[in-house]
């Protein structure tokens, strides 16, 4: 039986288990695709108190090791559901049962498609949701990046430095992201803002050789010729395996506040995969502190 049955191996759910191995609690993480989360995908961290720049998967890796060192187990696993068993909660696998006292769910959020003609079907041949990933194979070519939150600055900036020309586009003429990346792509030769620009379509058969745009102020359409497209344009939770334990709100966010405290006894909510405001590296680690501490109060009671 573990004290802390961990689901999601992101920033939330590794801090969750560093701050319950040093409470004394039996952990374990559960992961179904890759340790790490999002942030892993990040070129370079710049906002994490104390660390001046740090690659998001140098910095996964590192928070992965300390969660291992202090005791802390781990499983791939895709888990298929949670249920409550007499003395505590059981989570389910594929091929496993996990006995825990408490749970924390820290799933994390998925990548939003556009959803126009061609994306699915050209993903892998030239449209890609992880620039750190697939960058390199577009060195020397020309990409558009499509979205304006942080995420899309970060990977505008990353491309640029291997790419012969970087379109960033987006659907309203300000960004949502950091103005100090923005001044800095302002600053370069090979970017180009795109802007109150929407993607109508995806261009190619084989691959991606273009993208028809349409300018939402002035509604002509035009194209740019692009052998890669680069989509950040948000998150949306994966939740709902859980939705049968836990609340949602109506986009399928665990419904839980600052306390991490969900709607079911012993189950709490950590980093993006919860109702909040601000989704960041720093709130998903705060948040796997509160839950692992909220967790350890509940096995007390
Ligand atoms: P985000 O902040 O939600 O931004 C999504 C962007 O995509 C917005 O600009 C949005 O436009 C646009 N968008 C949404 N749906 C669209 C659609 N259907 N068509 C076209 N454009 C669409 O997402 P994110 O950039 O992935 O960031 C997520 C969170 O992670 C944020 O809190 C961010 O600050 C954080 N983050 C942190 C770091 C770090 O280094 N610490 C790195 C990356 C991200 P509108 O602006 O018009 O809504």
């Amino acid at each position: 039986m573990y004290d802390i049955g961990i689901i999601g191996g992101g920033t939330a759910g590794m801090t969750a288990a560093i701050y319950g191995q040093r409470a004394g609690k039996k952990t374990i993480i559960i992961e179904g695709g890759a340790f790490g989360g999002q942030i892993t995908s990040s070129s370079n961290v710049e906002n994490y108190p104390g660390i001046a720049s740090v690659s998001g998967s140098e910095f996964s890796m590192n928070l992965l090791d300390q969660a291992v060192k202090l005791g802390a187990e781990t499983a791939m696993e895709q888990v298929t559901g949670i249920r409550e068993d007499g003395s505590g909660k059981v989570i389910e696998t594929a091929g496993k049962e996990y006995p825990c006292r408490s749970v924390i769910l820290a799933t994390g959020v998925t990548h939003r498609h556009l959803g126009v003609p061609n994306e699915e079907r050209l993903t892998g041949a030239g449209v890609s949701y992880c620039a750190t990933c697939d960058g390199m194979f577009f060195r020397g070519r020309d990409v558009a990046v499509v979205g304006g939150g942080s995420t899309a600055l970060q990977d505008a900036e990353f491309l640029s430095n291997y790419c012969r020309k970087v379109y960033l586009i987006h659907r309203r003429d300000e960004f949502r992201g950091e103005d100090s990346i923005v001044k800095r792509l302002s600053g370069k030769e090979n970017v180009e803002f795109v802007l109150s620009a929407t993607v109508k379509e995806i261009i190619g058969d084989q691959s991606v050789e273009g993208l028809t745009l349409n300018n939402k102020k002035t509604g002509e359409e035009f194209k740019l010729d692009v052998s890669g497209v680069f989509i950040a344009v948000g998150q949306i939770p994966k939740n709902e395996i859980f939705a049968d334990v836990v609340k949602l709100d109506g986009d399928g966010f665990i419904l839980a506040a600052e306390d991490c405290v969900t709607s079911h006894p012993g189950i709490f909510a950590a980093g993006d995969c919860r109702t909040k405001e601000v989704r960041q590296l720093t709130t998903a680690a705060a948040d796997g502190a509160v839950a692992a501490l909220a967790a350890c109060k509940f096995i007390a009671e």
